[in-house]
């Protein structure tokens, strides 16, 4: 992947750029990610946090629970990123404010036990279980 992935929030208050191949590429069926976005499911993009970084504005931080935090528009609200307290080297995007999502390409399901079965009847992908 040579072109950078551009993304940013509904108002375009916040954007970022993504360098080079993302690490990983999933969805996450888990009940603080579909709270967080107001969705179903949310799809993330893990990559390293020197390949990434805010190109205008700055967003906000909440502490979601005591493992981590979201990073969100202040103005729109749309949800950007997820770190982990512990991993400080990544960063997780939400692929679904890259301005070309379809760049981007789905491995795998996490809390595939606690997605929305009338909503995600099923995918191709395999399901990954996450400790913790
Ligand atoms: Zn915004
Ligand atoms: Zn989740």
């Amino acid at each position: 992947m040579n072109e950078p992935l551009e993304g940013g929030c509904l108002c375009a208050r916040i954007r970022y750029r993504i360098e080079g191949a993302p690490r990983w590429v999933g969805h996450c069926h888990c009940s603080m990610c579909r709270r967080a976005a107001g969705a179903p499911y949310v799809t993330w993009i893990s990559v390293k946090s020197e390949n990434f970084r805010w190109t205008r504005g700055e967003p906000k931080v909440h502490a979601s629970s005591a493992k981590a935090t979201r990073l969100f528009c202040p103005d729109c609200g749309s949800q950007l990123a997820f770190r982990f307290n512990d991993k400080p080297h990544l960063y997780d995007i939400t692929a679904g404010t890259l301005d070309d999502p379809a760049r981007v390409t789905p491995k795998e399901n996490i809390y595939w036990d606690t997605r929305i079965p009338a909503h995600i009847t099923a995918n191709d992908l395999p399901e990954r279980r996450i400790e913790g």
